[in-house]
């Protein structure tokens, strides 16, 4: 199948209330998306419906050919923030691991080894073994954005769907993690979606953008989308 998402007339509410409003938008498989708006434009939402979260939405809606609900295995979700309530510190292998486990809806307390290789694997491909046992929290900010992308590998998403993931980051850990995305680009052809409020590091792994603003403002490839007079529809005029 050609297509990743199709969506037509895409309405998302919460209660009743629209949050977003006539999207209608189709990504390709192996294709990645960044999705821009300002605050409150509905990008959060918009991911919560595709993971199979939220499932207030009228319209038409497909996720590889089903609905979302349907296919929640294949898609996993990187959120924007994320915190481990855990008594005992964990270590980056244990949260990793722990992407693998949790997809089969089974809290182990004893990690399986296979789930062991697999996340020392992943870790090791996205250049992050020698983090592995090292505690999760006292990780950096960007190192722990890694570390959790990488959980989200264990469960072999065809859909990644990442939320901020360089919100707060300074810019060196910007580019961090967008080598690692682009990397799982390479190398596993994933669909990804990217919110993102900070076009420029990412601007290279796109390979369309969409702008929102409760409406589709603009889709398309991002030399059609990035231009000044289309941004400044919502952001106001470039100074
Ligand atoms: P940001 O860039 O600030 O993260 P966003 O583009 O991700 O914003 P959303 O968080 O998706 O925007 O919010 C879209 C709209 O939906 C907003 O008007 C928000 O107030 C509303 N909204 C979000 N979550 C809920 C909820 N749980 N209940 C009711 N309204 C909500």
């Amino acid at each position: 199948m050609e297509y990743v998402i199709e969506a037509k007339d895409l309405t998302i509410m919460y209660n009743g209330v629209n949050a977003v409003e006539d999207l209608t938008f189709k990504l390709k498989r192996g294709e990645t998306l960044l999705l821009l708006g300002p605050n409150g434009a509905g990008k959060t939402t918009l991911l919560r419906v595709l993971a199979g979260f939220h499932t207030e939405y009228k319209g038409y809606l497909k996720v590889f050919g089903k609905s979302p609900l349907e296919v929640k295995d294949r898609v996993a979700y990187v959120p924007q923030t994320f915190s481990i309530n855990s008594r005992v510190p964990l270590s980056v292998l244990d949260v990793v691991a722990m992407g693998a486990i949790y997809k089969r809806g089974i809290v182990h307390f004893n990690v399986p080894r296979e789930v062991i290789k697999k996340g020392i694997k992943v870790l090791e491909f996205l250049g992050l073994k020698d983090l592995s046992s090292r505690s999760f929290r006292e990780l950096s900010g960007g190192q722990k954005q890694r570390v959790i992308i990488a959980r989200a590998l264990m469960s072999e998403p065809e859909l990644l769907l990442l939320d901020e993931p360089l919100s707060a980051l300074d810019p060196k850990a910007r580019l961090e993690v967008t080598s690692v995305l682009s990397r799982i680009k390479e190398k596993f052809g994933i669909s990804m979606i990217i919110t993102t409020h900070d076009i420029n590091p990412l601007a290279e792994i796109g390979d369309k953008v969409m702008l929102i603003n409760k409406k589709l403002v603009a889709f398309g490839t991002p030399d059609e989308v990035l231009r000044d007079e289309i941004i400044g529809k919502v952001y106001g005029p470039a100074s």
